[in-house]
């Protein structure tokens, strides 16, 4: 490389932040300023340059004015960016992410329930090697109903994606720079995050972190928009739900092939009398018929997962390290 070059690399280098923050944010105006200044607080004492980068999820309130507040106090460390309406936590954070120069990445929520004094002990771990670094809220301060929900997801998640993580649903979290990349590469509309980033991580890490109450404001997670994160999440993981409308489809016709047997056998020793005339072989050809449809649906299940999969154009595979090649 070029003497000029190999300079300018190490100059974009040392300008560089080494670890980016990313906060989305939604209506929080109450909570901005404290973040800011409780986030740049921690941060100023970890020795590492850092930026902070405040997404705002087309919020209606105030908190556009209080970003841009934010990045004039702190220039140069604080960068806002600003979508043009609201399109849900975890999009705002990929936009976020998109922005990101740092060699680790925090993600954050702008409400201060988790508090951003832990962000030095999940840098410590990517530091150790961790690829994702997750958190457990313990005591959690959610309503019961948000607690079973994210019991059965971690449950699901758990299952899916076959990386055993507590706790899906925290978004305190910290990721290397290269998970990073290969989630940047995946195109897809709907996505759940902590999810995309565990099946590209070889290891993962999980810490205890507090949780405190919602100091401002209300949860910006009504009924409707949890289903939505449900099925984004589900369907972000596995098509399997297709494969089960054959699976059920199977499990019915093979039930009316059997009831029919049974109603053939009982006609043959009991006669015609037996089972209502006639009836209920009515039925077990029903069951025969309602299974093949389901596994019909099944099949162009099949198809359809497949188009989706094509159409997410994921990254095929993600190489962590090369060694034993020469250089270009
Ligand atoms: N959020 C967002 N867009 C949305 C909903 C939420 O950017 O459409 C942000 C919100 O500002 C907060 C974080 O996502 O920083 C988590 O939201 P919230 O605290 O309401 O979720 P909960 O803690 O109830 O899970
Ligand atoms: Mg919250």
């Amino acid at each position: 490389m070029p003497i000029i070059e190999v300079y300018l690399s190490n100059a974009k280098m040392n300008n560089m932040p080494s670890v980016s923050i990313v906060v989305p944010v939604y209506n929080e105006e109450k909570s901005i300023e404290e973040l800011v200044a409780r986030v740049t607080r921690v941060c100023d004492t970890i020795n590492r340059s850092y930026e902070l980068i405040l997404v705002d999820d087309g919020s209606h309130d105030d908190s556009q004015k209080k970003i841009e507040d934010a990045v004039k106090k702190n220039a140069g460390k604080v960068v806002g960016v600003f979508l043009n309406r609201n399109y849900g936590q975890h999009s705002a954070i990929m936009a976020g992410l998109a922005q990101a120069d740092g060699n680790a990445i925090v993600t954050l929520d702008a409400d201060l329930q988790n508090p951003p004094e832990e962000i030095p002990r999940l840098l410590e771990q990517i530091e150790k090697g961790a690829d994702v670094v997750g958190t457990v809220r313990t005591p959690r301060h959610d309503t019961l109903f948000r607690r079973i929900a994210s019991y059965i997801v971690n449950k699901v998640a758990q299952k899916a994606t076959g990386v055993i993580m507590c706790d899906y649903g925290c978004m305190l979290r910290a990721y290397r720079r290269e998970i990073v990349d290969a989630m940047l590469q995946c195109h897809e509309r709907s996505t759940f995050i902590p999810i995309l980033a565990n099946s590209f991580a070889h290891k993962t890490m999980e810490i205890d972190v507090t949780h405190a109450e919602r100091p401002a404001g209300d949860s910006k997670y009504g009924l409707w928009k949890l289903i939505n994160l449900q099925f984004d999440l589900l369907t972000s993981m596995t098509t399997f739900p297709l494969r089960l409308l054959s699976i059920i489809g199977g499990a019915i016709s093979a039930l009316g092939v059997g009831f029919g047997l049974f109603l053939f056998v009982m006609r043959l020793l009991y006669g015609p009398i037996w089972a209502a005339e006639g009836v209920f072989t009515l039925f077990a050809v029903l069951f025969i018929f309602v299974g093949v449809q389901f596994i019909g649906m099944g099949l162009l299940g099949e198809y359809i997962g497949r188009i989706y999969h094509d159409v997410r154009a994921r990254p095929r595979y993600f190489i962590r390290n090369v060694i034993g090649k020469n250089s270009k």
